[in-house]
């Protein structure tokens, strides 16, 4: 893809990721796979109101070919998903509260989550019996470390659809700017569940107790 269209892209989606509330004060970051590399969104500002200016283009090995403003730290993360996994376009990164939230209050090192018809909108879904297991990594300011622990999950347990980062956000991954943007919302939306059923199972207990 070319690196404008793919900027263009990025753009419109960080408008509707920004309607929906999943990247305030400036979070998240979003990238997509070019011909030359990759571009990705610079660190800070609005990502509903993003413009060409505020992407870098990077080559295959994440060094700048284009764009003057400061990279964001998680770049390295995005480069390592698109080295890991050949298929990946676009990778969307956001700051919700339910994934957030989420990823906090699960200890184990991946969300499972089952029973849900929504699950079908991820790829490779056919059934809300089958379970959708999203790895959780904790969060780490070292974004090279962190890289290095996905990398390693992968060759044992490929990363196909997203990865949490625990009380941090989402890093959903698509294989072109609709199926991205399908995923993220479809995991967005079953977090929201989640963490509404846990709530309610929380309340449940409290009242027998
Ligand atoms: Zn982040």
């Amino acid at each position: 893809m070319q690196n404008n269209t793919a900027i263009s892209q990025l753009i419109e989606a960080g408008k509707w990721v920004s309607q929906k509330g999943w990247v305030p004060a400036t979070g998240g970051n979003f990238s997509a796979r070019t011909s030359t590399g990759f571009v990705v969104t610079a660190s800070g500002h609005d990502k509903g109101s993003l413009t060409q200016a505020h992407f870098l283009q990077l080559d295959h090995q994440g060094e700048r070919l284009a764009g003057a403003v400061k990279p964001s730290a998680e770049t390295q993360l995005h480069l390592s998903l698109y080295q890991l996994i050949p298929d990946a376009q676009c990778v969307l990164h956001t700051h919700s509260v339910a994934a957030t939230v989420l990823s906090q209050i699960t200890q184990e090192h991946q969300l499972d989550l089952t029973g849900y018809e929504m699950q079908k909108a991820l790829s490779g879904f056919t059934s809300h019996l089958e379970t959708l297991s999203i790895p959780i990594f904790d969060n780490d300011q070292d974004i090279d470390r962190l890289s290095l622990l996905v990398s390693d999950h992968h060759l044992h347990t490929p990363i196909e659809h997203g990865v949490l980062i625990r009380g941090h956000g989402l890093y959903a991954v698509g294989r072109n700017i609709d199926e991205v943007r399908r995923h993220l919302e479809a995991l967005e939306f079953l977090f929201s569940c989640e963490l509404e059923r846990l709530k309610i199972i929380g309340i449940q207990a409290g009242v027998t107790k």
